[in-house]
């Protein structure tokens, strides 16, 4: 689930340009399991929650600038 929603402020900016038109891309692992037995799937249980894997990468609409941030700024507190 998106940790922000339409319209909410975020505080980040490119430092290059000071732009505030940027894209966010937050990455999620998730693992899908398959039990075998005697070689043979007897059990698949599909992931049911993505977590966070702490990367979060910014790229400014303005300037073409890419970073990664050493803090997420989707966190809330
Ligand atoms: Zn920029």
């Amino acid at each position: 689930m998106p940790a922000k929603e339409i319209g909410e402020a975020v505080d980040a900016k490119c430092s290059p340009c000071g732009s505030r038109n940027i894209q966010i891309t937050e990455e999620f692992v998730g693992n899908d399991q398959y039990e075998l037995r005697s070689g043979k799937v007897v059990e698949i249980t599909p992931t049911a929650l993505l977590d966070t894997t702490g990367r979060t990468h910014g790229k400014c609409r303005q300037c073409g600038h890419t970073w990664q941030f050493r803090k997420n700024p989707l966190a809330t507190n």
